[in-house]
């Protein structure tokens, strides 16, 4: 049922987008790099194989950005953030679901980032 698939999708882009604005408002900056700094929340540059974008490690509440992917950085730490609030206000989601609200979390700040 395509249909339905369709509308469930929205409400989770709703819900990636939402969490964005109030994250956003929480801390008072669009940018995720300073939001990182405000937060506190540490973020590991790194390099490994095979490629997966980025990690984030529930266990020690850090983020890890993996330089050998083909996209840049801050791009992967906004994605990879939305993971971590998703997981800090204990939001409960199927894996499919929260990419989806991670990606939207992640589309809020990237057009919204001076450059
Ligand atoms: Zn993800």
């Amino acid at each position: 049922m395509p249909c339905e698939q369709r509308m469930d999708k929205k409400i989770f882009q709703r819900m990636g987008n939402e969490l964005a604005q109030t994250i956003s408002e929480q801390f008072g900056t669009k940018n995720i790099v300073e939001l990182c700094q405000i937060a506190d929340i540490s973020v590991r540059y790194e390099r490994w194989n095979p490629v997966t974008l980025g990690e984030f490690d529930r266990k020690h509440s850090a983020i890890c950005i993996n330089l050998n992917a083909p996209i840049a950085p801050v791009d992967i730490l906004a994605h990879e953030l939305g993971h971590y609030f998703i997981f800090q206000k204990n939001i409960k989601l199927s894996r499919a679901e929260e990419e989806i609200v991670a990606t939207t979390f992640a589309q809020y700040f990237q057009s919204s980032t001076d450059y």
